[in-house]
Protein backbone atom coordinates (compact mmCIF):
# COMPACT_ATOMS: atom_id res chain seq x y z
CA UNK A 1 0.00 0.00 0.00
CA UNK A 2 2.89 2.32 -0.37
CA UNK A 3 0.49 4.41 -2.48
CA UNK A 4 -1.25 5.02 0.57
CA UNK A 5 1.93 6.09 2.71
CA UNK A 6 1.10 10.12 2.53
CA UNK A 7 -2.27 10.05 2.10
CA UNK A 8 -5.77 8.69 2.83
CA UNK A 9 -6.92 6.91 0.31
CA UNK A 10 -9.41 8.55 -1.83
CA UNK A 11 -11.38 7.34 -5.94
CA UNK A 12 -7.98 8.87 -7.25
CA UNK A 13 -5.91 6.23 -5.21
CA UNK A 14 -9.04 3.66 -5.38
CA UNK A 15 -9.85 4.13 -9.21
CA UNK A 16 -7.63 6.36 -10.27
CA UNK A 17 -10.02 9.08 -11.11
CA UNK A 18 -9.53 12.98 -11.00
CA UNK A 19 -12.71 14.16 -10.72
CA UNK A 20 -16.49 13.28 -9.55
CA UNK A 21 -17.78 12.51 -13.83
CA UNK A 22 -14.69 10.46 -14.14
CA UNK A 23 -15.43 8.79 -10.82
CA UNK A 24 -19.14 7.99 -12.14
CA UNK A 25 -18.07 7.30 -16.09
CA UNK A 26 -15.42 4.76 -14.42
CA UNK A 27 -18.36 3.09 -12.32
CA UNK A 28 -20.47 3.04 -15.34
CA UNK A 29 -17.95 0.92 -17.35
CA UNK A 30 -17.38 -1.08 -14.23
CA UNK A 31 -20.86 -2.13 -14.48
CA UNK A 32 -20.96 -2.89 -18.04
CA UNK A 33 -17.52 -4.95 -18.19
CA UNK A 34 -19.64 -7.00 -15.41
CA UNK A 35 -22.79 -7.48 -17.71
CA UNK A 36 -24.66 -4.81 -15.72
CA UNK A 37 -26.67 -1.50 -17.41
CA UNK A 38 -24.56 1.37 -16.76
CA UNK A 39 -27.35 3.13 -14.85
CA UNK A 40 -26.11 4.98 -11.58
CA UNK A 41 -28.77 6.66 -8.88
CA UNK A 42 -28.96 9.87 -7.24
CA UNK A 43 -30.16 8.21 -3.71
CA UNK A 44 -32.47 9.76 -1.77
CA UNK A 45 -32.73 9.96 2.29
CA UNK A 46 -30.50 9.67 4.93
CA UNK A 47 -26.68 9.31 3.67
CA UNK A 48 -24.71 7.06 5.14
CA UNK A 49 -21.69 8.92 7.34
CA UNK A 50 -17.98 8.64 5.62
CA UNK A 51 -15.30 6.92 7.68
CA UNK A 52 -11.75 5.51 7.15
CA UNK A 53 -10.72 1.66 7.23
CA UNK A 54 -7.26 0.71 6.28
CA UNK A 55 -6.43 4.33 5.44
CA UNK A 56 -8.94 4.62 3.06
CA UNK A 57 -11.65 6.68 2.71
CA UNK A 58 -15.20 4.85 2.60
CA UNK A 59 -18.94 4.42 3.48
CA UNK A 60 -22.14 1.73 3.31
CA UNK A 61 -23.41 1.27 0.82
CA UNK A 62 -27.31 -0.85 1.81
CA UNK A 63 -26.03 -3.09 -0.91
CA UNK A 64 -23.17 -4.43 1.63
CA UNK A 65 -20.29 -2.80 -0.34
CA UNK A 66 -18.25 -0.04 0.81
CA UNK A 67 -17.52 2.28 -2.02
CA UNK A 68 -14.68 4.98 -1.92
CA UNK A 69 -15.50 8.44 -0.32
CA UNK A 70 -13.67 11.90 -1.48
CA UNK A 71 -14.63 13.91 1.18
CA UNK A 72 -13.83 17.22 -0.57
CA UNK A 73 -16.34 15.73 -3.48
CA UNK A 74 -18.71 14.53 -0.93
CA UNK A 75 -19.76 11.57 -3.22
CA UNK A 76 -19.18 7.89 -3.59
CA UNK A 77 -20.04 5.83 -6.49
CA UNK A 78 -21.04 2.25 -5.59
CA UNK A 79 -19.59 -0.14 -8.44
CA UNK A 80 -21.45 -3.18 -7.03
CA UNK A 81 -24.83 -1.37 -7.48
CA UNK A 82 -24.51 2.06 -9.25
CA UNK A 83 -25.89 4.05 -5.78
CA UNK A 84 -24.47 7.46 -5.98
CA UNK A 85 -24.25 8.66 -2.11
CA UNK A 86 -23.85 12.02 -0.81
CA UNK A 87 -22.00 11.25 2.43
CA UNK A 88 -21.82 12.99 5.73
CA UNK A 89 -18.17 14.24 5.94
CA UNK A 90 -17.21 14.66 9.67
CA UNK A 91 -16.18 18.10 10.76
CA UNK A 92 -12.70 18.10 10.92
CA UNK A 93 -11.96 15.37 8.80
CA UNK A 94 -8.52 16.94 8.19
CA UNK A 95 -7.34 16.97 11.16
CA UNK A 96 -8.70 13.43 11.53
CA UNK A 97 -6.31 12.82 8.82
CA UNK A 98 -3.28 14.65 9.80
CA UNK A 99 -3.43 12.60 13.13
CA UNK A 100 -3.94 9.11 11.00
CA UNK A 101 -0.99 10.04 8.49
CA UNK A 102 1.52 9.83 11.47
CA UNK A 103 0.87 6.46 11.47
CA UNK A 104 3.62 4.96 8.90
CA UNK A 105 1.68 1.74 8.11
CA UNK A 106 -2.05 2.84 6.39
CA UNK A 107 -3.59 -0.64 7.36
CA UNK A 108 -3.23 1.13 11.18
CA UNK A 109 -5.20 4.11 10.03
CA UNK A 110 -8.93 3.82 10.85
CA UNK A 111 -11.62 5.81 12.05
CA UNK A 112 -15.10 5.49 13.18
CA UNK A 113 -16.60 9.35 13.59
CA UNK A 114 -20.31 7.06 13.77
CA UNK A 115 -21.62 5.79 16.73
CA UNK A 116 -23.01 3.31 14.50
CA UNK A 117 -20.02 2.18 12.63
CA UNK A 118 -17.72 2.31 15.77
CA UNK A 119 -20.39 -0.38 17.82
CA UNK A 120 -20.38 -2.59 14.96
CA UNK A 121 -16.64 -2.41 14.80
CA UNK A 122 -16.50 -3.62 18.49
CA UNK A 123 -15.91 0.06 19.94
CA UNK A 124 -18.54 1.71 22.67
CA UNK A 125 -18.88 5.17 21.04
CA UNK A 126 -17.83 7.36 17.94
CA UNK A 127 -14.28 7.68 17.83
CA UNK A 128 -12.75 11.50 18.77
CA UNK A 129 -9.52 13.04 17.23
CA UNK A 130 -8.66 13.08 20.37
CA UNK A 131 -9.31 9.27 20.70
CA UNK A 132 -7.25 8.89 17.79
CA UNK A 133 -4.22 10.72 19.26
CA UNK A 134 -3.78 8.46 22.37
CA UNK A 135 -3.61 5.63 20.04
CA UNK A 136 -1.06 7.29 18.53
CA UNK A 137 0.55 7.86 21.60
CA UNK A 138 0.04 4.09 22.50
CA UNK A 139 1.89 3.04 19.25
CA UNK A 140 4.54 5.21 20.48
CA UNK A 141 4.31 8.33 18.32
CA UNK A 142 4.92 11.65 18.92
CA UNK A 143 1.68 13.36 19.94
CA UNK A 144 0.45 16.64 21.03
CA UNK A 145 -2.71 16.56 23.27
CA UNK A 146 -4.01 19.70 24.44
CA UNK A 147 -5.68 20.53 28.02
CA UNK A 148 -9.17 21.69 26.38
CA UNK A 149 -8.91 18.09 24.42
CA UNK A 150 -8.03 16.12 27.66
CA UNK A 151 -11.57 18.09 29.49
CA UNK A 152 -13.50 17.52 25.95
CA UNK A 153 -12.26 13.67 26.51
CA UNK A 154 -13.10 13.32 29.65
CA UNK A 155 -17.16 14.92 28.88
CA UNK A 156 -17.05 12.24 25.65
CA UNK A 157 -16.46 9.44 28.16
CA UNK A 158 -18.84 10.26 30.74
CA UNK A 159 -21.95 7.58 30.74
CA UNK A 160 -24.11 8.78 28.13
CA UNK A 161 -27.99 8.09 28.89
CA UNK A 162 -29.06 8.64 25.64
CA UNK A 163 -27.21 5.70 23.87
CA UNK A 164 -29.82 3.15 25.21
CA UNK A 165 -32.46 4.24 22.93
CA UNK A 166 -30.77 3.90 19.45
CA UNK A 167 -29.10 0.65 20.92
CA UNK A 168 -31.92 -1.80 19.51
CA UNK A 169 -31.64 0.13 16.19
CA UNK A 170 -28.44 -1.77 14.92
CA UNK A 171 -29.77 -5.37 13.64
CA UNK A 172 -32.22 -3.43 11.57
CA UNK A 173 -30.10 -1.32 10.07
CA UNK A 174 -27.19 -3.81 9.25
CA UNK A 175 -29.21 -6.99 8.37
CA UNK A 176 -27.04 -10.28 7.81
CA UNK A 177 -27.43 -11.75 4.41
CA UNK A 178 -29.75 -14.93 5.07
ZN1 LIG B 1 -24.00 -0.50 -3.52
Amino acid sequence: MYWLRDKIGRPREAHGVNNPEEYMRRAKEFLIRHGQRPILREREGPQPVAYVSDGRWVCDCDCGNGPSVDPEWDLAVCFECGSVWRPVIPERYREAERVLLARPNPANRHWFPDAKIARRVGMLKAETITDLKRDNRRMGLPVEISDEEVKEDALDSAPHVDNGGDRHGIDDEYPRPG
